[in-house]
């Protein structure tokens, strides 16, 4: 494991270190440099210095190097997952699984670094030409959180190296191992000197304030909560610099009283307990119609509390630790807050007092919809239920937050699918399916779950600059 700062491809030591704890057991199992202002203006000035020469590369030879990095994490595929149940608590299988997932958007952006391209129009006055040609951002700044340590990385990494872009990574304090991992992983599939630096940092606002200031950044794309999200935006706004923002999600999961019970309840299981219910597009409130609402509340919570929970790295594990002391305590509360205004306990409930942060999941039914474990993002496997009448309350109730990542509807009525699909206000949604994630499609929130999308043909396009040429005849 390395314990240095990777900045433009080399490993450079740090004057000062933070710990990095194991969430199953609550204890330290590592140091990692501690990146400050002064690494990350070395960081910039590498890719600064390389951003030319790294814009002029052939495409294909881009697209090699994203190949390479692909084979490369199947490869490694055991060690990186390894470091990230180590470093988040999540069951290996579920790790394993996200490597895979990591390495696709590498394969995917491999595929797409050489279909970058332009248009020739004739003006409509006949008398020159309109060319347009897309052209690197320029140095980017890529901020990720720890939840899916290696994806929300390469998900970035991708079209930055497609579209020629230099970049630095700021992993979330909790994940620093797995992106400097991924960074040497980079480095042995043939990125360049200068063109890519991970930063560690236990000082995350100083390492921001020192780069957005300074005039040579070009991009800032992040993938974290909407409180910093927002903050970063202003910060930003200084330099009017292009943002691409992922942030948090309030997902609704409508059961219509004409869906496929069982697959609505298997759909719920994966929406829900995927990465322990700490994923942005996790179900947050399930929003059922009434006449099915008591099956469901029961099918749900006997597929919950089934579910063994227990360390990541042991194989038996089906559900890990929250991330820290904190995750697990404030869910406490939501739970306690949803069964003080009147919900019904149905599995779960009880936090497991240690050593690590478990929590097991639960499933409530009959919730208020103004319980805060129904306005607040829960990040942890506690699945609230609540009943309502008709089609209409129900898209009602789901459209009522201020975060649009996704929905999920389970209904056999394709009219119905539909009509619900078009009025849901959510980047995506998800239908008679819990699962929307895909590297191959546009991954992004409307409202206050975001800005731009990431995968698909869309998640270069924060990456490239549009530029138009003017010739004369
Ligand atoms: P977070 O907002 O606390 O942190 C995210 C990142 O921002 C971390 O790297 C953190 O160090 C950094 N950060 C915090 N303050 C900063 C500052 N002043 N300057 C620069 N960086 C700063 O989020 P988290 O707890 O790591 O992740 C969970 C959140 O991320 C949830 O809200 C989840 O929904 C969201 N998320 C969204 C998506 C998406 O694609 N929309 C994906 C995964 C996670």
């Amino acid at each position: 494991m390395e314990n240095r700062l990777f900045i433009g491809g080399t490993w450079t030591a740090a004057e000062t270190s933070f710990d990095v704890t194991d969430p199953s057991t609550g204890e330290v199992f590592a140091s990692v440099a501690d990146a400050g202002a002064d690494a990350a203006v070395r960081a910039l000035d590498a890719a600064a210095a390389a951003q030319a020469s790294w814009a002029a590369t052939a495409p294909r030879e881009r697209s090699e190097i994203l190949r390479r990095a692909y084979e490369l994490m199947h490869e490694r595929a055991e060690e990186l997952a390894r470091l990230t149940t180590r470093e988040m608590g999540r069951p290996l299988a579920e790790s394993l699984g996200e490597v895979a997932y990591a390495a696709e958007f590498l394969r995917w952006y491999a595929e797409e670094a050489v279909r970058v391209g332009g248009e020739y129009r004739v003006a409509p006055g006949g008398d020159y030409r309109i060319l347009t040609t897309r052209q690197p951002t320029g140095p980017a700044y890529l901020v990720t959180p720890w939840n899916f340590p290696l994806s929300m990385v390469t998900r970035k990494v991708g079209p930055a190296i497609a579209a020629g872009c230099t970049m630095i990574i700021k992993p979330a304090e909790a994940t620093p191992l797995s992106a400097l991992a991924l960074g040497g992983l980079l480095a042995d599939a043939g990125v360049p000197e200068g063109v890519l630096s991970v930063l560690p940092t236990n000082r995350a606002p100083e390492v921001t304030d020192a780069l957005v200031a300074d005039g040579r950044l070009r991009l800032l794309s992040f993938t974290g909560s909407t409180p910093v999200g927002r903050k970063l935006m202003e910060q930003a706004a200084g330099k009017v610099l292009r943002t691409t923002m992922e942030l948090g999600g309030n997902a609704p999961f409508l059961v219509f009283d004409d869906a496929d019970l069982d697959a609505a309840l298997n759909g719920a299981v994966l929406a829900k307990m995927r990465n322990t219910g700490e994923s942005c597009v996790a179900a947050n409130r399930f929003i059922v119609h009434e006449a099915v609402a008591e099956d469901f509340a029961a099918g749900l919570a006997e597929r919950l509390g089934a579910l063994r929970l227990g360390p990541g790295l042991d194989p038996e594990t089906e559900v890990g630790p929250l991330i820290d002391q904190r995750a697990r305590d404030r869910v406490a509360g939501l739970v306690t807050d949803a069964l003080e205004r009147g919900a019904t306990l149905r599995t779960g409930g009880k936090p497991d007092d240690g050593p690590g942060w478990f929590y097991p999941p639960t499933v409530l039914s009959g919730v208020p919809v103004d319980a805060r474990v129904m306005r607040e993002e829960i990040f942890a496997p506690v699945a609230p239920i609540a009943a309502f009448p008709d089609e209409a309350s129900m898209i009602a109730a789901a459209n009522d937050t201020e975060a649009g990542l996704v929905a999920y509807a389970y209904t056999r009525d394709l009219s119905r699918a539909l009509r619900v699909g078009e009025v849901l206000e959510t980047g995506m949604v998800g239908i008679n399916r819990g699962l929307v994630s895909n590297p191959a499609a546009p991954f992004g929130g409307v409202k206050e779950s975001g800005i731009g999308r990431e995968g698909g043909f869309e998640g270069i396009d924060d990456y490239v600059e549009l530029k138009y040429l003017a010739v004369g005849l």
